[in-house]
């Protein structure tokens, strides 16, 4: 990775629509060459030559004799900025055209633009901050809720690390210990051993099973939970989208697949956020290609995490909703009594009496309060928006979010930390079963090693060039 530092490295770091300012950061060994011969003051001298490390100053942007702009430029001297190298920054007017003209001086005097995620990388692998802390700094970019915020946070500032960091560190004790005792049996004994081997594994196999289950809300929070809305032709699914996203407009986002046939549209509901999936097979239209969509309402509750269900209650229960319970009982599933300003012909009793034994025999032997603790009724007209505060309750406590709230939760987001702990479980699993089984000592400190090893690559120790690549790409161009 050696030569990833050879290069200097530019790009524009603010989003590229028009805006009071618009910033260019460049890092690398050339920075300062590359920008001071574009940065000039009002004498046509050239201002980086004078400027002291972290301070700022006023400056012409120059093509030669022509002034591209007027900016203030920001100067970082290594290891004191965000990558760990020289870096300058170019506060300039926020237009795109002028924004790219900039760029492509800056890149014209030997800087090259940088890869998405570069300068992340850089401060990764400069040690000025570990892998999990340099994903968090995407999740902060991204985050969609306050609590998405408040975790990436939490995460950019150690969170995770310092979690994993622990669990390593009592690894690396005990297989230091046995390699010492196998080394060295005069002066180590692994007499008995096993036994504290099996309480330290067994208190590690806790902490990350308690990580592993932050994962589920952790996704929640940071995704979305994935909802769908279903529900016979006219029980009123479309009104209650259109109730849903109009509540915040500002965050409804329509992102189009691939496909005209999946929409996407994020609610917020407070601090929870409901990613809408299948809204082409809801809304109303006449274009004969969305329209496809609607068939495929019910496959998109396969990938659902909650399933609305819109029952039209101004009318009996028909064999539709009936079965469409069946389709969806293994969800998590609010059921709605819908147009309830039309009066109701269904009670919540109908519904026990009817869907209890739609969904299988695992629902026929439940009591009526069992069954509502699993499928939840609210009673709603959501033409009206009358129950949308009982949905919002109703939703939050079928995905007990209380608990995450709470201010010192350490929160797993990413499917790559959730993936490397399940490998770190096994590995450990694996010691357990090796002491019962009754084999030696040596047996399983492969294990104890395989699980320290996996632990690592969250942090990004022993991590491979591919790996790193693949990671920062997904990041945002200039962070
Ligand atoms: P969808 O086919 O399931 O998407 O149902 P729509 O949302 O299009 O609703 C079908 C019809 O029922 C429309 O005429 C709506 O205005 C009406 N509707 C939906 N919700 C309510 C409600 O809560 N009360 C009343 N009175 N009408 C409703």
């Amino acid at each position: 990775m050696a030569d990833v530092f050879s290069k200097t490295i530019a790009a524009i770091s603010t989003a590229l629509s028009e805006s009071g300012i618009g910033i260019i950061r460049v890092s690398g060994p050339d920075s300062v060459s590359v920008c001071s011969s574009i940065l000039f003051d009002k004498k046509g001298q050239p201002v980086l030559d004078k400027m002291l490390p972290s301070s700022f100053r006023h400056a012409f942007v120059k093509d030669g004799d022509e002034v591209l702009d007027e900016c203030i430029v920001l100067f970082y001297k290594a290891p004191h900025s965000y990558t760990g190298e020289d870096t300058v920054e170019l506060q300039c007017h926020g237009g795109v055209l002028l924004l790219k003209k900039v760029l492509d001086l800056v890149l014209k005097k030997g800087a090259h633009l940088s890869e998405p995620g570069e300068f992340t990388k850089r401060a990764f692998l400069n040690g000025k901050m570990d892998l999990a802390q340099a994903e968090a700094v995407m999740g902060v970019i991204s985050s969609k809720s306050e609590m998405a915020l408040k975790i990436s946070k939490d995460q950019m500032s150690g969170s995770v690390s310092n979690a994993i960091k622990e669990l390593r560190a009592k690894i690396l004790y005990e297989t230091a210990y046995i390699e010492s005792a196998i080394d060295d049996p005069e002066h180590y004994d692994l007499t008995g051993h096993d036994k504290e081997v099996k309480i330290l594994v067994s208190g590690l196999l806790e902490k990350i099973n308690s990580l592993e289950d932050s994962y589920r809300s952790g996704k929640y929070i940071s995704e979305g939970i994935s909802t769908c809305i279903v529900g016979r032709p006219n029980s009123g699914k479309s009104s209650l989208l259109n109730l849903l996203t109009g509540q915040d407009r500002a965050i409804v986002s329509d992102i189009p697949g691939t496909t005209r046939d999946i929409i996407e549209e994020y609610v917020r509901f407070d601090d929870i956020l409901l990613k809408l999936t299948d809204t082409a097979g809801i809304r109303k239209t006449e274009d004969p290609i969305e329209s496809i969509g609607a068939k495929k309402a019910l496959e998109a509750t396969d990938i659902a995490d909650l399933v609305l269900f819109m029952i039209d209650a101004s009318e009996m229960i028909e064999m539709d909703d009936l079965e469409i319970f069946g389709n969806i009982c293994d969800k998590k599933t609010v059921i709605i009594l819908n147009k309830a300003d039309l009066g109701l012909k269904i009670k919540k009793q109908d519904i026990y009496h009817h869907f209890v034994y739609s969904g299988g025999k695992e629902f026929e032997n439940m009591t009526e309060d069992e069954f509502f603790d699993r499928f939840p009724v609210i009673v709603m007209s959501a033409k009206g928006g009358n129950g949308l505060e009982d949905l919002k309750r109703t939703v939050k406590s079928l995905f007990y979010m209380g608990n995450i709230t709470s201010s010192d939760e350490i929160v797993i987001t990413s499917m790559r930390h959730m993936e490397l702990l399940t490998k770190a479980e096994e590995s450990l699993n694996n010691v357990l079963k090796t002491i019962d089984d009754g084999f030696e000592t040596d047996m399983y400190s492969v294990d104890l090693s395989d699980a320290y090893r996996s632990l690592g690559f969250i942090i990004g120790e022993e991590i491979g060039d591919d790996l790193a690549d693949e990671i920062f790409s997904k990041f945002c161009m200039g962070k």
